[in-house]
């Protein structure tokens, strides 16, 4: 059985954020039964409970391990152990990657990475701490569209290019090669397939033919229209401009998606300033009745 587990569903930052009050992150804390808190987005994948991988790693990722039984050390296995076997990293954004430190206290670890996102984080002195003993990291090189066996969990799974960017603080090690900066995954056990694709630059013809071939979709639902960012907070960019496809308009996923009839069609990453985060609003309506969920935290493919 494919075991996926979200484990945070909100964009960077999270719902609420540190330093905003805008009028969900507000509502959010004084209502949180009608907003939710959120944690960072991260999920966890397992084809037999026994061991579970990490899809990337988020700054909240010590909290999230704590909310999640599965993921706990098991003192019949000693005084230091874990069921996390490994890591797929889809970017070397910090809110992907900065988990990884959380994660150091000598544990041996497995890593996957495209050969550019390894050199990134490699280049960065921090990352040091994960290798302070012989093989406490062993780095797994994966390639956009070659299938790969998750350990023995069980679980293919296949990088799926985008068109994405290495973040702002590693630009100029960009080499414009396609799928080295930013992947989503296609992920297989026992028949079933899950498309996991939480940043959607472009609806591309191929990310299409993925999604059919799927039991369930979760795709970037960061932001409801292009401008809401800078709306909420001046100066700030166009959805689009940052690599997000917005959820509504002719030209967002709802509409672009929606001759795919999956069981499941899930948002995630969702930024605190998507009015969709409200279940009273006529966004988060808008997208129950196009046949979409909200993901939430601890959702679960097979419940
Ligand atoms: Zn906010």
């Amino acid at each position: 059985m494919l075991n996926f587990r979200l484990l945070g569903t909100a964009a960077g930052g999270g719902i609420p954020q540190w330093n905003c009050c805008c009028t969900l992150c507000e509502l959010c804390r004084r209502e949180p039964q009608i907003v939710t808190p959120r944690f960072q987005l991260q999920a966890a994948v397992s084809g037999n409970n026994r061991g579970w991988f990490l899809l990337n790693a988020s700054p909240d990722l010590r909290f999230q391990i704590e909310a999640n039984p599965e993921l706990q050390p098991a003192l019949m296995h000693g005084k230091r152990n874990t069921p996390i076997k490994g890591i797929v990293l889809t970017s070397a954004d910090l809110d992907q990657a900065m988990g990884l430190l959380l994660l150091r206290e000598f544990q041996p670890l497995i890593i996957y990475a495209t050969t550019l996102v390894r050199q990134v984080l490699e280049s960065n002195s921090f990352f040091r701490m994960l290798e302070r003993v012989p093989n406490q990291l062993t780095w797994v090189e994966i390639i956009p569209g070659e299938a790969f066996a998750l350990g023995d969990s069980g679980v293919t799974c296949t990088p799926i290019p985008l068109a994405g960017d290495l973040p702002f603080y590693a630009r100029e090690r960009s080499t414009g090669e396609p799928g080295q900066s930013s992947l989503g995954l296609l992920l297989e056990a026992d028949g079933q397939r899950l498309a996991y694709t939480p940043s959607v630059p472009e609806v591309t013809e191929s990310l299409r033919t993925v999604y059919s071939s799927c039991d369930a979709m979760l795709i970037d639902g960061t932001f409801w229209n292009d401008a809401e960012l800078s709306r909420t907070h001046s100066g700030t960019p166009l959805a689009r401009s940052i690599g997000h496809v917005p959820m509504s308009g002719d030209d967002g996923t709802i509409a672009l998606l929606s001759d795919i009839n999956l069981p499941r069609k899930i948002f995630v990453h969702i930024n605190n300033t998507n009015p969709v985060l409200d279940p009273r609003s006529e966004e988060y309506k808008a997208v129950l009745d196009a046949g979409w969920q909200i993901g939430h935290d601890g959702w679960q493919l097979n419940q």
